[in-house]
């Protein structure tokens, strides 16, 4: 509001000025002559005014006979009758000085209205400034402080085991370094780079690592101190920190904890709504929409919970770029351990391979912890130097305490887990179709999961195959066949393995018409995919008959026993590779695409 009124209001003056200003000077200039009184009454005598215009403060004549000057009515100010009389005995010229009064008229409106106005963009202003620093208004004093570093002085060496996060994020270091040249092929730099991973495995710490390697400024705010703010604050305090960033420029943002702000609107409903977060959440889509990198500004935001934050804030152009942050493997640990064991005084013979062993499941900032008392075991056994032994005391007190946090993994549900994803990795392998298997890990991982196989899809398909589908549904199946074939078992691990065979078998169904019994027949809608929300298809259920129902569950059943029987006839015919496997998961935590191929060199494909 205020800079465009000000500016407004400076014109219309300025202009009414001017006006009265041009308007004096015409009625002063050519056609009237200023007189004193005397001269005018003198006039009058003499008969040269042919009428007389009497005003409140002025007496204007027309002349008969147009004076030498060319002026054709003469004016004077008033003079009072009896002063005039006196006036007239000393015959000499006497006038009242003519005050022009337009400018103490206008200043007696024109001054209170600027005051007015000032006044409002005056307080506008504090008002803004007061919500960063807490100056004159208390009520907007927000809680969000935005941290700035010119110099985070951290570099990609003091962040280890996260070598694939860092090669991601090179990327974002060499543009800020340079944008100019970055952007000279037309190449578009990602706006937003979203760090997703478990606490403590140093996400904040490469935020900063990457200002420290560009070697820019460094702006960060999180995101849970938004929440306790007034409306309208949090909203205020975000353009803020974009046009601080703007105006430091190259520089970085890091939106700690974005998962506090940005958790899918509506998602939690609580009485009275979420106003605050809600449009600070769309402050920042604005800004982060409204802004072009080429500026030099980069969004890091941070989140250890990715699957509540509302889909938009992951579309493209905004947090378009995701680096997963995870837990360290062994080899990871053992490099964590060794930034940090550079700031203790170590035993010459510590072998830090042993610590990193027998930390499974442990992040860097419980890894950092660990070093730190074990430094504290050894200076209060008053040793010279921090050995192995300080490094197990330290251990089991430190995971004592994790356990109790998050519950570690027994060496037998390790097993369960490791045979589990080779399950997984050894049915995609074996089945023609499925998409390659590129990392297997048994390193827990977000809510609930305790590893993972991770496909990449080989190409994109529009036309999946009846036995394609059969064959997914297989790999989906693969672990709990595992599980069973060698454990003899079920374990409640498979949940969602088996919630997604369900899904795809009964679309099968239901939607392709793959069933020969049933026929070619849709039994679900298909429904609009406007927004890509899971579970989006609405079955017809109801529509169906009972017995159509009953048949449709008997072929879903069908398609997943068969699935179910294909996988584990393969990994019982692969029991020595599956055995091999496993146990080099659970030694190395993580197997990636080509330590895979190398250990299932000899797998049988056909069951
Ligand atoms: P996050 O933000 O992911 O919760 P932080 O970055 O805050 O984790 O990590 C906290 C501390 O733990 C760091 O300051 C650092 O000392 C240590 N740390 C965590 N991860 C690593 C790592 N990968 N390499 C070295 N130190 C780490
Ligand atoms: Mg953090
Ligand atoms: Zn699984």
């Amino acid at each position: 509001m205020d800079k465009k009124a000000g500016f407004n209001l400076g014109y219309l003056m300025f202009a009414l000025l001017a006006i009265l200003f041009l308007r004096s000077l015409w009625t002063q200039g050519e056609s009237v002559q200023t007189l004193p009184y005397s001269t005018f009454e003198q006039y009058l005598r003499d008969g040269k005014v042919d009428s007389v215009t009497v005003g409140d403060q002025l007496i204007t004549g027309h002349l008969k006979v147009p004076a030498p000057g060319g002026q054709t009515s003469v004016v004077a100010a008033i003079v009072e009758p009896a002063m005039a009389q006196r006036l007239a005995q000393f015959d000499v010229p006497y006038s009242r000085t003519f005050e022009p009064t337009w400018l103490r008229d206008l200043a007696s409106w024109v001054l209170p209205t600027a005051l007015f106005f000032g006044l409002w963009y005056f307080l506008g202003r504090k008002f803004a400034a007061g919500m960063g620093a807490g100056g004159l208004v208390g009520i907007g004093k927000s809680k969000a402080k935005v941290y700035m570093e010119k110099q985070t002085g951290v570099t990609f060496d003091d962040v280890a085991g996260v070598d694939e996060a860092k090669a991601e994020l090179q990327e974002i270091v060499e543009f800020l370094k340079n944008p100019k040249e970055h952007g000279r092929l037309g190449a578009r730099i990602p706006k937003g780079v979203l760090l997703m991973g478990p606490t403590g495995t140093g996400k904040t710490l490469l935020a900063r690592a990457v200002a420290g390697e560009a070697g820019v400024a460094f702006f960060s705010i999180s995101g849970s101190e938004f929440i306790e703010m007034f409306v309208g604050v949090g909203a205020a305090r975000m353009r803020d920190l974009f046009e601080q960033a703007r105006a430091n420029a190259p520089a970085i943002i890091f939106i700690d904890e974005l998962d506090a702000l940005g958790k899918a609107r509506g998602a939690f409903p609580v009485a009275g709504g979420h106003d605050e977060r809600e449009q600070t959440l769309n402050q920042m889509l604005v800004e982060l929409d409204g802004f072009d990198p080429s500026v030099g500004v980069v969004l890091l935001a941070a989140t250890n919970r990715p699957e509540i934050l509302d889909p938009a804030l992951l579309r493209a152009g905004r947090f378009d770029r995701q680096v997963l942050v995870d837990r360290p493997d062994r080899k990871g640990r053992l490099a964590i351990l060794r930034v940090h064991v550079k700031k203790i005084k170590a035993a010459a013979d510590l072998d830090l391979d042993q610590v990193a062993a027998i930390t499974v499941g442990l992040a860097g900032a419980d890894l950092a912890n660990v070093v730190n008392e074990a430094a504290l075991c050894a200076t209060r056994r008053r040793a010279e130097s921090v050995t192995l032994s300080d490094f197990t005391q330290a251990i089991e007190r430190i995971v004592a305490g994790i356990e109790k946090k998050n519950r570690m993994l027994t060496p037998k549900e390790r097993q369960v887990v490791a045979y589990h994803e080779m399950g997984h990795a050894l049915t995609a392998l074996a089945l023609p179709g499925a998409d390659a298997v590129h990392k297997v890990s048994i390193i827990p991982h977000g809510i609930g999961a305790l590893g993972y196989t991770l496909q990449r899809p080989s190409e994109d398909r529009s036309l999946v195959s009846r036995s394609e589908l059969m064959n997914k549904i297989a790999v989906l199946l693969g672990g709990r066949a595992a599980e069973k074939l060698v454990f003899d078992e079920l374990s409640t691990g498979a949940s969602d393995d088996i919630a997604k065979a369900t899904d795809i078998a009964r679309d099968m169904v239901m939607r392709y018409g793959m069933d020969e019994g049933l026929g070619y027949v849709a039994y679900a809608e298909n429904a609009p995919r406007f927004l890509d929300v899971a579970g989006a298809t609405t079955y017809r259920g109801g529509d169906a008959s009972p017995e159509t129902a009953q048949k449709i569950d008997a072929a879903v059943r069908g398609i997943v026993h068969d699935a179910f029987e294909t996988a584990i006839a393969l990994l019982r015919d692969n029991r020595a590779t599956l055995d091999r496997c496993a146990q080099a998961l659970l030694d190395k935590e993580t197997l990636d695409e080509a330590e895979i191929l190398g250990l299932t060199a000899d797998l049988r494909r056909t069951a």
